[in-house]
């Protein structure tokens, strides 16, 4: 299985190295050439206004939207922002996904974070899942088609949703890429197989 990750800007090399460690091709995405050959693409952790004027720049951002129509993608973070609807704040963003963010939700990087949330849809769902947060956005609203995977518990035990899918679509608001445990990609990497 041949996998992009979007390597303009932000952690991308953490992507490809679990990718390998699971078997897959992982393969560095910066020019619109580089979707023909790939099968699904991540979108990593990073800025998302930096993702955004460099896919601007160098053209890509109708490309991965086409591409998007018929091959799954996963955003994390700042590639989560980048796949959604709106941001609120008027930056380059790809819209395919129908989930509206709100960016630096949790506050700033100082006040990163690590919390053990339940991810129903992985392997061991008794297992939470190590998520780590840093200047994450939260997923404000979605749209209809839009499954909520993952909730971060708030004071008010309502619950912030922080990873959500949407057909093929995939976004974690925090970095599963960081982690030791690569149940999201083995996830994502299903979803391909499902696709094919
Ligand atoms: N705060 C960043 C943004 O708004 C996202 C941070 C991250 O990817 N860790 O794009």
């Amino acid at each position: 299985m041949k996998v992009g990750v979007l390597a303009l800007q932000g952690d991308f090399a953490e992507h490809l190295a679990i990718l390998r460690r699971l078997g897959a091709e992982g393969v560095e995405v910066r020019l619109p050439s580089h979707l023909d050959d790939i099968e699904a693409l991540i979108i990593p952790g990073g800025e998302s206004t930096t993702i955004g004027k460099l896919a601007y720049a160098f053209d890509l951002l109708d490309p991965l939207r086409v591409f998007g129509q018929m091959r799954p993608i996963w955003g994390t973070c700042a590639g989560a922002i980048f796949l959604s609807r709106d941001t609120l704040e008027g930056q380059h963003l790809l819209g395919l996904m129908d989930i509206t963010v709100e960016r630096n939700a949790f506050g700033r990087q100082a006040d990163s974070f690590e919390s053990e949330i339940p991810v129903p849809v992985l392997e061991n769902p008794e297992t939470p899942f190590p998520a780590i947060f840093i200047r994450a956005p939260l997923i404000a609203s979605v749209g209809p088609e839009v499954d909520i995977l993952a909730r971060l518990l708030n004071n008010d035990d309502s619950g912030i949703i922080v990873a959500a899918k949407q057909g093929h679509f995939l976004a974690t608001s925090f970095h599963p890429e960081l982690t030791g445990d690569d149940r999201f990609h083995r996830y994502f990497l299903s979803l391909m197989k499902r696709d094919l």
